[in-house]
């Protein structure tokens, strides 16, 4: 038998009150790689990540969660976050009134310490050229690596990016598409949720895709990207 996986969601279901979103998904994340949540509008993605990261919102009713043996399923969302789980959520949640480095620090604060502010600013130098300046007012790929770095500086296990690359120019993609690759050869697991699902699979080393909250892909990023039919009815790419 092989070891279990690094992240493993399994038989999952999650509501919105009465909303029946996710409706019984399992699949696995590796220590190491980069796994691509794709599927349309409305499919379920974020309330994936959500559930994964024990928020309040949404309730789930039945599954497991694990990540790295620790069982997430019976966690707040506070001990999901020190066992090892970095949400990054589509709307970033730079906290107004603080510097760049303060929101780095601030989340340095639980110990042990997660990457130092020299590793940081040295995977995004933009951050580290903007550290006295208030988080809030840089821009939205800049707030989205300040998003990144923050849940980095945690110590974390896991990353899960929510949409990182919406609203943002081309350019700027390319180069938080070129840090997450570096995140990655340092040895991080992601899970990446993306509406941009070519530059996602380009990233990706696998794909889960969801439609109306159940899993009707999992397999290679590669074997998406070649599967015209797949992508049409799923991605509409
Ligand atoms: P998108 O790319 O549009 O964000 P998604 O795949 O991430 O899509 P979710 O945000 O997970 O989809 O939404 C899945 C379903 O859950 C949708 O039908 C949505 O309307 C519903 N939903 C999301 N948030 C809530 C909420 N707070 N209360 C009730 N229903 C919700």
């Amino acid at each position: 038998e092989t070891a279990p996986a690094f992240l493993s969601v399994w038989d999952m279901h999650s509501y919105y009150g009465e909303s029946y979103i996710v409706q019984g998904i399992s699949f696995n994340v590796h220590e190491g790689e980069i796994l691509a949540l794709l599927g349309r509008n409305g499919a379920g993605k974020t309330t994936t990540l959500r559930s994964i990261a024990r928020l309040d919102d949404p309730q789930v009713n039945k599954g497991e969660i694990w990540l790295d043996h620790q069982p997430l399923h019976r966690m707040k969302s506070h001990q999901a976050s020190v066992a090892g789980l970095g949400l990054v959520p589509e709307d970033r949640r730079i906290i107004p009134g603080l510097t760049v480095e303060e929101n780095l620090q601030l989340a340095q604060i639980t110990p042990p310490i997660g990457w130092s502010l020299e590793r940081l600013y040295d995977l995004f130098p933009r951050l580290g050229e903007r550290r006295k300046q208030e988080g809030v007012t840089l821009s939205g790929g800049e707030q989205q690596m300040l998003a990144i770095a923050r849940a980095l500086a945690r110590d974390i296990k896991v990353l899960l990016l929510d949409e990182p690359y919406e609203g943002l120019a081309p350019v700027i993609v390319d180069e938080i598409e070129k840090t997450l690759r570096l995140i990655k050869e340092q040895g991080m697991t992601t899970i990446l949720v993306e509406q941009n699902a070519v530059r996602a699979l380009q990233l990706a080393d696998r794909a889960v895709i969801l439609d109306t909250g159940s899993i009707v892909f999992d397999g290679s990023a590669a074997e998406v990207l070649e599967n015209e039919g797949l992508r049409a009815e799923y991605l509409a790419i």
